[in-house]
């Protein structure tokens, strides 16, 4: 295959046992992603 673009498609969220906040995401090829949420920058906004 050549070159190819992957579509993050969101799978979801989890919580890991120390209480962070775990993103799923996935392609159609089948590539995976996890984006990890700590639990102490849970909220940027303050
Ligand atoms: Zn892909």
């Amino acid at each position: 295959m050549g070159q190819h673009v992957h579509v993050r498609i969101n799978q979801g969220l989890e919580v890991s046992e120390e209480g962070d906040l775990i993103e799923l995401s996935r392609c159609r090829c089948g590539a995976t992603w996890t984006r990890t949420y700590r639990a102490d920058e849970a909220d940027p906004e303050r």
